[in-house]
């Protein structure tokens, strides 16, 4: 089996980043302090990664070969995308910062930058989102505190692994959706790692273990083919 990363599905961040180098040591960087990372390196690919789902953060260069990050970040303001923006950029004056965070930029840091440097400011973007999140997701008894990595279910508490925690958060954040088998995996699981999806069957079987105690009440229902639902 291939080495996974620590899931935290909590932090997912967007790097939006055309240089490979710096693209891939972000990636790598922000990976391995446990973030869940989506790394695109245009536009169009941008714009599709924050219609699939929604960020904490997104790291955004500004030259892109089919754009301009400025004019991305305009068009996600304009479309009430509210998603905290850290533009990362070599544009280095101070009217180019100024242009950067009167259309929306939360922060701006310029290239050449330090790896700690910006790890501060993305955790510093970070705790300002954190008090205006939900924190505790709640479905049928279970409840399952974000911030606090714990969940119980009738008030008791139940002990789970980071890929459990993970698994579960996903269903707690669409209860009653049927989720597709690939949907499911590209949350939890690097898209790069390729997943083997028996691997889901397998932490699917772990949690319903935990979870479905009572003879008679499922919590999850399989779609055979499809996916899973919480119920
Ligand atoms: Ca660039």
């Amino acid at each position: 089996m291939q080495p996974q990363p620590v899931a935290h599905p909590v932090v997912k961040i967007l790097i939006v980043e055309d240089q490979r180098r710096l693209g891939q040591f972000l990636k790598r960087s922000l990976t391995e302090r446990a973030y869940t990372v989506t790394w695109v390196q245009t536009c169009a690919e941008a714009r599709d990664a924050l219609c699939e789902t929604n960020y904490d953060v997104i790291i955004l260069d500004l030259g892109l070969p089919d754009g301009d990050g400025l004019d991305l970040l305009k068009e996600w303001r304009k479309g009430g995308f509210q998603e905290p923006v850290l533009i990362l950029s070599a544009r280095d004056a101070v009217d180019d910062r100024i242009k950067g965070l009167d259309v929306g930029a939360d922060d701006y840091l310029a290239k050449p930058f330090s790896l700690e440097e910006l790890l501060a400011r993305v955790r510093s973007l970070l705790r300002r989102q954190s008090s205006s999140k939900e924190t505790v997701l709640k479905h049928g008894g279970i409840r399952m505190d974000l911030l606090g990595r714990t969940v119980t279910q009738n008030g008791q508490p139940l002990e789970m692994t980071s890929r459990e925690f993970a698994l579960l958060e996903v269903f707690l954040q669409n209860p009653g959706r049927i989720l597709t088998r690939t949907l499911i995996s590209e949350k939890i699981w690097e898209s790069h790692y390729d997943v083997d999806t028996n691997l889901l069957d397998v932490y699917m079987s772990k949690l319903r273990g935990k979870l479905e105690v009572e003879p008679g009440k499922p919590v999850f229902k399989t779609i055979r083919g499809v996916g899973y639902q919480l119920l």
